[in-house]
């Protein structure tokens, strides 16, 4: 009894200790999205190059990189970027964790520590890294971790390797071809030109041996053409056209995608979350288990994929940014509709001899294509649209009432334990989103409708896994709340990231204004989310699909 006294009298104590700082978050982060204010007590440790913030939720962690400023509540300046650079380049700080070392007979830079370090003639120091590559030297592989900075890399490495080894075994590659250094030029100048942010990945072009015309593209850059396409074109602007639309394939990462789809094929959905979960929980300690089982999925999907190429929901989006490099370059979208007629035609003049191995040899699908290019374009945002999901409660999934903006949502007396746990530990902005550009373009299967394809990425701040269940988007007085199609079941795991592309399917009088709401981003309505809770054995918990976070969209 005596104890219990203590403790209760010692914890008000501790609490207005618990100093509160502001925090100001500079910039974009790596995926794009932008930093935040955010507010808890911070604890800055030199030597890890990060700042620690200590949430009531938990542990947040930031570079050094990212921050420009802690600041106190009531303005002071406890620690800030610039002081700091200061003090190390002056050599001012005893330890310096950003210390460099740049060989400069081989032009390399190492980290100050190592014992691959030249002779120290041939030493030159550097504060940071960034100035050391600014003066024009290179990064040393073995000290400076070079790997395209994205989530789920190694799993895509993988596919990369599995996909190479599926196509060797059933084509032929020309290594001497003629046209090969032309165009692997081409590729360079494309990618030099895309419209978006590469992504790192090493590019490489092949030529395959094959009467019948066809180009594909699989994780991590490799891109093949046939020896049929590059003889059926008439004009090098169009294998230009192939080469944009094959990179889309790599930067969209449409392996990876569509192998999560054929992961929850075969497995269904449950068990792939259970999978991916487990992998991503026990980084380190991989389950020996799982990493069998993705391994024979692995095998297995990438022979699919020398077989049958994409899905046509992908082959479109390629198009889309296809025809996104021709629009920012200001070429001759032409170019682009002639080498797919060439495609069509020659599939309907050799209708019943198409081997399945041709990705484009499902004949009214090129002429819908065609279509779409034709009439579609796309619009890039003056600035991007950012979303913040701020969770509002726990989804009624059974409601049959009107459908407004507001999601309907269980009434708080009427939540068990486990779903006020869950609502209680969702913090605001735990997943974001950005919208960078939308395409719009008439419906394909009605006269009267037009589609609009939201595109962008999806970002999960925190450290539980989510799946993404739906979007509900409204815009008032136009078209009532109108699902996003194609957003569902979006798996995102802890600091993860993943893009997406979603419809709206509109009445052609809508269109228009609903387009103008999107670019003043005018956006409301709200996603439903899903935790994915493991328990100590890293089994997804009964129900943990069931709960539905409903979550409005605060548009920064
Ligand atoms: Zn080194
Ligand atoms: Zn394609």
């Amino acid at each position: 009894m005596k104890r219990l006294w203590v403790i209760l009298f010692v914890v008000p104590l501790i609490v207005p200790g618990f100093a509160q700082h502001t925090i100001i978050l500079k910039g974009l982060d790596k995926s794009g999205f932008p930093l935040e204010k955010t507010s808890g007590k911070a604890e800055i440790i030199e030597k890890d190059k990060t700042i620690r913030i200590k949430t009531s939720k938990g542990m947040k962690f930031y570079s050094f990189n990212d921050v420009k400023e802690v600041v106190e509540k009531d303005g002071t300046i406890i620690w800030s970027y610039e002081e700091y650079n200061a003090l190390l380049l002056n050599q001012a700080l005893i330890f310096s964790p950003h210390r460099v070392i740049v060989n400069t007979q081989t032009g390399r830079i190492h980290q100050s520590g190592v014992l691959h370090l030249p002779d120290s003639l041939y030493q030159k120091e550097y504060g940071f890294k960034d100035l050391a590559v600014s003066d024009g030297f290179e990064l040393c592989k073995a000290c400076f971790d070079s790997r395209p900075d994205i989530y789920d890399y190694d799993l895509e490495k993988q596919l990369t390797t599995q996909s190479i080894i599926a196509i060797k075994n059933r084509n032929e590659i020309m290594y001497e071809h003629e046209r090969l250094e032309f165009l692997s030029e081409m590729m360079s100048s494309v990618l030099n030109r895309w419209p978006e942010p590469l992504k790192g990945y090493s590019y490489r072009l092949q030529i395959i041996r094959d009467d019948s015309p066809n180009a594909l593209a699989i994780a991590g850059g490799n891109l093949y053409l046939t020896t049929g396409l590059i003889d059926m074109v008439e004009n090098d602007k169009e294998l230009e056209a192939v080469i944009a639309h094959e990179i889309a394939h790599v930067e969209r990462r449409h392996t990876l995608r569509s192998f999560k789809v054929f992961q929850e094929k075969q497995l269904g959905a449950r068990a792939i979350i259970l999978l991916m979960a487990t992998l991503a929980a026990a980084s380190g300690n991989p389950n020996v288990e799982a990493l069998s089982q993705m391994t024979k999925l692995l095998a297995e999907y990438s022979t699919v994929l020398a077989v049958k190429g994409y899905s046509r929901e992908l082959e479109m989006e390629a198009d889309m940014f296809a025809q996104l490099y021709f629009q920012e370059n200001e070429l001759n979208k032409r170019n682009l509709l002639t080498v797919f007629d060439r495609l069509a035609t020659y599939s309907s003049t050799r209708l019943g001899y198409i081997p399945e191995t041709n990705a484009f040899s499902d004949h009214p699908s090129i002429r819908v294509r065609i279509k779409r290019v034709t009439d579609g374009s796309f619009y890039t945002l003056p600035e991007p649209i950012i979303i913040k999901l701020a969770p509002v409660g726990i989804l009624n999934t059974r409601w049959e009432g009107p459908i407004t903006d507001q999601p309907p949502i269980k009434p708080k007396e009427h939540l068990s334990q486990k779903e006020k746990r869950i609502i209680e530990s969702v913090e605001n902005n735990f997943i974001s989103i950005r919208i960078d550009r939308f395409y719009k373009a008439p419906s394909i299967n009605s006269t009267t409708k037009n589609e609009l394809f939201l595109l962008g990425s999806i970002k999960n701040n925190v450290s539980n896994h989510y799946t993404l269940k739906g979007m509900q988007l409204y815009f008032p007085g136009k078209s009532g709340v109108t699902p996003l199609s194609g957003f569902t079941d979006i798996n995102i795991f802890a600091g993860g990231n993943a893009e997406f592309i979603g419809r709206l399917t509109l009445w052609d009088f809508l269109s228009e204004s609903v387009a103008e709401e999107i670019i003043n981003k005018h956006l409301l309505g709200y996603v439903s989310v899903s935790q994915i809770s493991l328990d100590k054995e890293k089994k997804i918990k009964k129900g943990g699909q069931v709960t539905q976070i409903a979550s409005l969209i605060i548009v920064e």
